[in-house]
């Protein structure tokens, strides 16, 4: 009750004062946008990029003609593409994190334009949208999933369905951050399903992942998995930041 008051009270004052920049509190004109400052502060992954994983690449050459990078090329990711809006960093952590811990859910329509625009290309070739799951006591302690806000908002700019439960932790995982890549494979492996019921809908489709943040891949690596299980033609993955690759070849993108 107490928390429904506070949102109506919400509501009422976000009526009454200019709405703000949810990364900086500056005024800005509508609603969910970031200010200007913010918004170009965040560094855009342009064309070239990595087509198996998004990382930025420094110039076409790195990338060879398969434009793929080293560490892709050394060891392919199970996915067939990916595309990121932004490197993940200090700037695009500004606009991501108010969606992830603070409510700041009008973000997502302002992230998922970005990521559409970055994944142009991919969006022509898939035939349905699914967000990467939150784990149920970790969903509803948030109250949403951001990835499936993002994965909505992709959906309606690119006129494709959405299956927004179509995976589903099986367990919780541990946080993944302090784990090695080896490590969160392993915890990943097994964490995620197709949700009964939902094969259906998955079955015979080129399907287009979506997250918040692309970091070691073992997430992504575990639901491409179980969607081509449950027989995905493709799995592509769009997600609003990359984090940089600490790749000999492109220092400038490692991450921080
Ligand atoms: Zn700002
Ligand atoms: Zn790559």
């Amino acid at each position: 009750m107490k928390q429904l008051l506070n949102r109506s009270a919400r509501v009422v004052l976000d009526a009454l004062l200019p709405p703000t920049c949810a990364a900086c509190g500056t005024e800005v004109m509508t609603e969910g946008a970031f200010c200007g400052t913010c918004f170009q502060a965040a560094h855009r992954i342009v064309s070239p990029s990595c087509h198996r994983c998004g990382v930025p690449l420094e110039n076409e050459g790195l990338g060879g003609t398969q434009n793929c990078c080293a560490a892709c090329d050394a060891h392919p990711p199970v996915w067939r593409s990916a595309r990121a809006a932004f490197v993940y960093d200090a700037r695009s952590r500004r606009l991501i994190l108010p969606l992830k811990y603070s409510d700041h859910t009008e973000n997502a329509a302002v992230l998922a334009r970005q990521m559409a625009s970055a994944g142009e290309g991919l969006l022509k070739d898939v035939t349905v949208v699914v967000p990467v799951p939150l784990y149920r006591t970790r969903l509803w302690k948030r109250r949403y999933n951001q990835a499936a806000l993002m994965a909505q908002g992709v959906s309606r700019l690119a006129g494709l369905p959405c299956v927004v439960d179509a995976l589903q932790r099986v367990r919780s995982t541990r946080a993944l951050a302090r784990l090695s890549a080896g490590e969160r494979e392993q915890e990943m492996e097994h964490a995620v399903r197709v949700r009964k019921g939902r094969g259906v809908r998955i079955e015979g489709q080129a399907v287009l992942l979506v997250d918040d943040v692309l970091t070691t891949g073992s997430t992504a690596t575990a639901c491409t998995k179980a969607l081509m299980k449950a027989g995905a033609a493709s799995v592509d993955i769009l997600v609003a930041a990359r984090t940089g690759r600490v790749d000999e070849q492109n220092p400038r993108f490692v991450q921080e």
